[in-house]
């Protein structure tokens, strides 16, 4: 149950876990804790819960302040759908971007960001012939960083035992990429 900053909040002498803040990331681990049979409360600063998953209107035209959409939940056995599955029970169901999910314009250009590894290398390819060995690049090394992120992320979610062992093993490929500046 979400209550607002209108109603004076109906609090219980205790919970199992305390939350501070309700975006994505709060509201997902409630969730899952909620599941696993744990009184857990939320606590967030802002008037409403959600996060960067706001919206807001202006002039008849509705913006995302952050999340506008969401990769891999279109693949029945990755982490993030089986995720979403599990929180929503099934559920929440998702919408196809369709062929174009982004089209970026620049004067009277415009490039389209199209759905699959090798349609979007190819159309940037397309765009850039003299760079298709960069982009190539680009795209193989963006790869190689979210898949040496996950071992990141589970040195975060183990034990300190295990984190001492082993976190720095686990975070040091990741360090890789993600101590590199953009140039
Ligand atoms: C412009 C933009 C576009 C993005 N687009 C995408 C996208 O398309 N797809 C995608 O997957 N991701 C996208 N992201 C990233 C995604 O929005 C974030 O990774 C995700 O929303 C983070 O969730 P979170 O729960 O960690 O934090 P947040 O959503 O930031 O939530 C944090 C919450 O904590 C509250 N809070 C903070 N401090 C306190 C406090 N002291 N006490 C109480 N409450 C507090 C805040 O008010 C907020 O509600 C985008 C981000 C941005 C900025």
């Amino acid at each position: 149950m979400i209550q607002s900053y209108k109603q004076k909040p109906r609090l219980q002498e205790t919970y199992d876990t305390i939350i501070i803040g309700s975006g994505m990331g709060g509201l997902t681990t409630a969730a899952i804790l909620s599941k696993e049979g744990q009184k857990v409360l939320v606590l967030e600063r802002h008037y409403t819960a959600g996060g960067f998953t706001h919206i807001f209107k202006r002039k008849g035209y509705e913006w995302d302040v952050g999340i506008h959409y969401i990769g891999e939940v279109q693949r029945e056995n990755s982490m993030l759908k089986k995720l979403f599955d599990y929180v929503t029970d099934g559920e929440l169901k998702w919408a196809d971007m369709g062929e174009v999910y982004d089209r970026i314009i620049i004067g009277d250009q415009h490039f389209d960001l199209v759905k699959g590894v090798k349609n979007f290398k190819n159309q940037m390819i397309s765009y850039f012939p003299e760079e298709e060995k960069a982009i190539n690049k680009y795209v193989d090394l963006v790869f190689m960083a979210v898949k040496t992120s996950k071992n990141y992320y589970i040195s975060k979610a183990i034990s300190p035992f295990w984190n001492n062992l082993l976190g720095w093993f686990l975070r040091k490929p990741f360090y890789k990429f993600a101590d590199k500046t953009t140039y």
